[in-house]
């Protein structure tokens, strides 16, 4: 097999053996455009020569001669000839792009002769030598690891005795004399000379470059990136274009359109009399196109030309890198783009829209990713390296924010309403929190995991939160905090990244990309092609009116509890969990009812007719109790009882473990009043925005059902409740009755729960919690150690675990449909986002997915992706099949 391939001989497929640049050179030069003539030695080249203990073996570097030599003969120059020497470049190329992680040497085949020889062919004597010089440089420092500021010193030493403002100024003498000192740094620093001979600079210089497979930040980008240690590199070998020829001449980087924005047009820099290492060195400025178009008007529409034949090929945004010598147009590289989310987006669309690309590739060419960066401010980039972390807890609702932190709810919102940006720093969540949620920019807690409450409150608001921070010490009373050594009393600034869980001292500027046209047409595309539904998680319109413009199908979980929050609904809620018989319940019952009926019809005007499925009372009662000796004395006085009676109400409720204990369903066979109370809010809302023309559909879902009897019981309760009612307002209305299957139980014996329910949902939080038996509010003490010990490969509520949890899962689903194969079936857990569980539920048949109203477009085109890939592989069975 041959292990050096003339450009000529190799096309873009051929990525995996002749690197990704390799490829890029074969493929432009099929395709006719101005490429230096060269050639590929190979990975598998590579591979031998780490076999071989890492030395070129006598074979390959005769297979390497003898392509120089058929090159020579194509481009009529020869290597070391002191008339008309060729000139090369040796560079790295591996199949995965590890941009500047490995090495380059340029130049080569310049010695004491040959400089001069090309001096005298270019009648540039200051050019030829200016490239002698920068030989020694790169090979000095690539081959012999001598360290780049020896040379550089030497550079800058001479520009300031002769007070030159850069190297263009160096004259022919001044080159002369740099070479030579350089030539005495290889001494002084190796007590080597520098290799005359071209071909042992050749040899000497591919053996850098493939060394250079293992140097240090490549090692450290690959493991970043998950790329394999054992590809190896390609090696390209191609004749030098000078950009350091003159006036006329220089380097540049062009992308066919925008990286930042994904604007049409082509975008980049240029660097006149310049070769390519200038701009990566940073030692000059490169200027924008602008610049080239003016100087060079007909190169620069050549240069356009051949990006837009680039882009119209590989169907992408190409990164293209030139040079121009002596108004002469080069490419010496190209490969897609590296952009921004929001340029990712506009790119894929306007692709689709210009016929280049179809839909169905615009939607794969996007990672969801990239949809929820898009959603959610972040902090600068640059900005962010300047700051220290402070402390990392889990990322619980992704974005950036700063603000000033506060302890508690009220201290929040009294300082949002003086006009202050708020970060809400809590030990753990308490129901009534919520209050000081909504007026904060971010949500920090000391203690719980993704799924505790604060996390899916936060989530459902679009707020930052990173909870669980282990170093946090929260002190209310003096009102500060410590994290590790750093004190932060009320009112300073800290800022916490939801996407990293990282916290920094102070503030940090934060940049928010707006949801533009692009991004909804690229949200319909995604919907069409998403099989699944997807609906929100939403419990007011504002949450409402943001998932349907992201493109949810309605609401998949309203929960009810949330509702409950606000100041005068927790009063009434108060003194009906205060009440001591079914008389005293009445009044309050009857306020909460015309509120929550108002609360629903609000939702019901908004949705228009889509789902919105409410799920009945989950919370333990005792959640909306207080806490504080103050609390307890207001209460007491609001509600005309003794601070004892209070206090002895809160004992009564008080239980060792309220995840597990008198919640859910629980709390309705107990108290059936608050689920008929619910039940008539929803039926009395729909019948009234019926009237108004909404056609709606009440869908109502009882939570922690495990007992095909209890199903039975609730039924019989609320569709008494119901027919009292149509009877009353002497009409009747289609309404649905499902239940979250989010207990092992309930999994277990589905198929007699689905006799009486009309539709399933998932609640893969508390079935993860229960199915494992790890409390959801508590992980945050040991599931680290866990996955720090890889005994757990991801945290089960963050990663579905498919194993355990989806087993269960799957055997609900078939239970669930053996009579009914019809049985609508989703999912309203945090786990909906997680691609491992898209791709799972896609399998399974489920009929929809619920998120929070940001993460629908994640959701959506994970959907949509899941969908697409599975046609594809379809496909490729059925041609296996006929085949
Ligand atoms: C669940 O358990 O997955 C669920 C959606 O309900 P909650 O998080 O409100 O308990
Ligand atoms: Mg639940």
């Amino acid at each position: 097999m041959k292990r050096v391939l003339m450009f000529s001989e190799g096309n873009k497929e051929m990525h995996q053996l002749l690197g990704g640049k390799g490829a890029g050179l074969a493929e432009m030069t099929k395709l006719g455009l101005p490429v230096p003539k060269g050639f590929t030695i190979t990975t598998a080249a590579y591979l031998a020569f780490e076999k071989n203990g890492n030395k070129i073996a006598q074979n390959l570097m005769q297979e390497i001669i003898n392509t120089l030599s058929n090159m020579e003969k194509e481009v009529n120059k020869s290597f070391g000839n002191i008339k008309a020497p060729l000139l090369i470049s040796v560079r790295s190329g591996a199949p995965v792009s590890m941009p500047g992680m490995m090495d380059t040497v340029l130049n080569i085949g310049l010695n004491d002769q040959t400089v001069e020889a090309l001096g005298k062919l270019t009648n540039d004597e200051r050019f030829a030598y200016d490239s002698y010089r920068r030989l020694l440089q790169m090979f000095g420092n690539v081959v012999y690891g001598i360290p780049e500021k020896k040379f550089e010193r030497v550079l800058c030493d001479i520009k300031k005795i002769k007070n030159y403002n850069t190297d263009l100024s160096l004259t022919v003498d001044d080159l002369k004399m740099v070479i030579e000192k350089f030539k005495q740094i290889y001494l002084l620093e190796r007590k080597r000379t520098f290799p005359q001979d071209p071909q042992e600079q050749l040899s000497a210089a591919i053996n850098a470059v493939f060394l250079s497979w293992n140097n240090k930040r490549a090692k450290i980008y690959r493991k970043k990136n998950g790329i394999s240690d054992k590809l190896g590199t390609a090696v390209n070998v191609q004749e030098m274009v000078f950009g350091n020829a003159g006036e006329f001449s220089g380097t540049g980087v062009i992308f066919s359109r925008s990286p930042s924005t994904g604007a049409r047009g082509m975008y980049g820099e240029y660097l006149a009399n310049a070769q390519g290492e200038d701009i990566v060195a940073g030692g000059r400025t490169p200027v924008a196109l602008e610049r080239l178009k003016r100087s060079m008007p007909k190169v620069y529409a050549k240069l356009a030309a051949m990006s837009n034949k680039l882009e119209q090929h590989y169907h992408d945004m190409q990164d293209i890198e030139f040079t121009i010598e002596r108004g002469e147009i080069y490419l010496l590289q190209a490969r897609a783009g590296k952009r921004t989310s929001a340029a990712a987006i506009k790119i894929a669309v306007d692709l689709v829209n210009e016929g280049i690309i179809e839909k169905e590739e615009g939607l794969l060419r996007v990672s969801p990713e990239t949809l929820e960066q898009m959603l959610h401010p972040d902090f600068d980039q640059k900005e962010l390296q300047k700051e220290v972390v402070l402390a990392t807890g889990r990322p619980a609702s992704p974005g950036a924010a700063s603000g000033r932190v506060y302890f508690t709810a009220a201290a929040a919102k009294k300082a949002y309403e003086k006009g202050q940006e708020v970060i809400l720093v809590r030990q753990n969540t308490a129901a009534d929190d919520i209050e000081g949620m909504v007026v904060s920019e971010g949500l920090v807690t000391a203690r719980g995991g993704m799924t505790s409450h604060a996390a899916v409150v936060a989530r459902g608001l679009g707020i930052v939160a990173v909870v669980g921070v282990n170093e946090l010490e929260i002190d209310e009373q003096k009102k500060i905090i410590r994290i590790n050594q750093t004190v932060l009393r009320e009112g300073e600034w800290l800022s916490a990244d939801g996407t990293t869980g990282k916290l920094y001292v102070g503030k940090v500027r934060t940049v928010r990309a707006t949801v533009n046209k692009e991004f909804s047409q690229f949200l319909r595309w995604a919907k069409t092609a998403a099989k699944v539904e997807i609906y929100a998680n939403a419990d007011t319109t504002t949450d409402l009116k943001a998932a349907l413009n992201f493109g949810a199908e309605g609401i998949g979980l309203v929960r009810t509890e949330h509702m409950f929050f606000k100041a005068q609904r927790l009063h009434q809620l108060r003194a009906l969990i205060l009440a001591q018989n079914a008389k005293e319940r009445d009044v309050p019952l009857q306020r909460l009812a015309e509120m929550q009926q108002e609360d629903f019809y609000k939702l019901y005007k908004v949705a228009k007719g889509k789902t919105v499925t409410i799920r009945l009372l989950d919370a333990p009662l005792h959640e909306f109790l207080p806490t504080t000796e103050p609390e307890i004395a207001l209460i007491a006085a609001q509600n005309g009882r003794s601070k004892g009676y209070i206090q002895a109400r809160i004992a009564e409720l008080k239980e060792t473990n309220p995840m597990m204990g008198h919640r859910g369903c629980r709390l309705a066979v107990s108290f059936p009043e608050i689920y008929e109370m619910q039940v008539e809010a929803i039926i009395l809302a729909a019948l009234k925005a019926n009237a108004e023309g909404v056609r709606t559909v009440p869908h109502i879902m009882l939570p922690l059902v495990s007992l095909a009897q209890e199903m039975d019981w609730m039924r019989d309760l609320l569709d008494k409740k119901v027919n009292k009612l149509f009877e009353k307002n002497n009409v009747i209305l289609n309404y649905k009755i499902g239940t979250m299957i989010e207990t092992p139980r309930a999994c277990l014996i589905a198929d007699q729960i689905a006799d009486k329910a009309d539709f399933f949902s998932f609640g893969t939080n508390d079935l993860t919690q229960l199915t494992f038996g790890y409390s959801r509010d508590d992980i945050g003490a040991f599931v680290p150690e866990y996955l720090n010990k890889k005994i757990l490969p991801d945290d089960p509520f963050q990663v579905l675990d498919t194993e355990g949890v989806g087993r269960l899962i799957k055997l609900a689903i078939a239970q669930g449909r053996k009579n009914n194969t019809a049985l609508p079936i989703g999912v309203c857990g945090e786990v909906g986002g997680d691609p491992r569980a898209t791709a799972f539920f896609e399998r399974n048949n489920i009929t929809y997915l619920s998120c929070s109203p940001y993460r629908v477009p994640l959701v959506l085109l994970r959907m949509a992706q899941e969908h697409l890939d599975k046609r594809k592989r379809d496909n490729s069975i059925d041609t296996q099949i006929k085949k």
